[in-house]
């Protein structure tokens, strides 16, 4: 199954992904994750990249296209995977289109998490404290808030008229929203005709 996540910082995607992951025996293809490892190796390309992400504003479309497809291209990538925090811009969605049309692949589901405001503000200061990220002073969240809702938030309407997205209801605890995105998973695997 081939699938992309979605939605604010702090609201519980990266949580989630490592349970989907499991469930679904995929690899995780986590552009954060994959820039910040670029950044501690101490690379060109992490050296340019955290210019843009300690100050909480996005790597630009090139860079994260390219790092994207050298990871898809990768053997463990063939029978899907889970994307998350990509794509993130509307170039980079159809840059992702282009990409799987041209090796014949589709995506299965688009899943976004809903949680109020004021939960996931709580929920990013909390993270800061336990994971010390730069990232994530208080100023720097709200810029990387209003960067998602200009940015990225656009990509719900691109992927609803595609008819693939999802909305899961991401207030409660980690298992209880869990199962809410199992439900559709197992939904979405019934109606491909394969077992999740
Ligand atoms: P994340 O761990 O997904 O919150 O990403 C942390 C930071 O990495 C973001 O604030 C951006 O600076 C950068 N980043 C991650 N994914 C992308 C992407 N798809 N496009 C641009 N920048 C990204």
């Amino acid at each position: 199954m081939r699938l992309i996540f979605i939605g604010p910082p702090g609201v519980g995607k990266g949580t989630q992904s490592q349970n989907l992951v499991e469930y679904l025996s995929i690899p995780h293809v986590a552009t954060g994750d994959m820039l910040r490892d670029a950044k501690k190796q101490g690379s060109e390309l992490g050296k340019l990249a955290s210019l843009h992400m300690d100050h909480g504003q996005l790597v630009p479309d090139p860079i994260v296209v390219q790092i994207v497809g050298e990871r898809l291209d990768r053997a463990d990538c063939q029978r899907g995977c889970l994307l998350d925090g990509f794509p993130r811009t509307i170039g980079q969605a159809k840059a992702l289109d282009e990409y799987l049309h041209q090796q014949n692949k589709d995506l299965d589901l688009v899943l976004t998490l809903d949680v109020n405001q004021e939960e996931l503000f709580r929920r990013l200061l909390d993270r800061s404290v336990k994971e010390g990220r730069v990232d994530d002073t208080p100023d720097t969240i709200r810029k990387r808030m209003r960067i998602y809702q200009e940015r990225t938030s656009p990509l719900l309407d691109y992927y609803q008229e595609k008819g693939i997205l999802r909305h899961v209801d991401g207030m409660g605890t980690p298992t209880e929203v869990f199962d809410r995105i199992k439900a559709i998973i197992d939904d979405v695997a019934k109606q491909k005709g394969d077992s999740a």
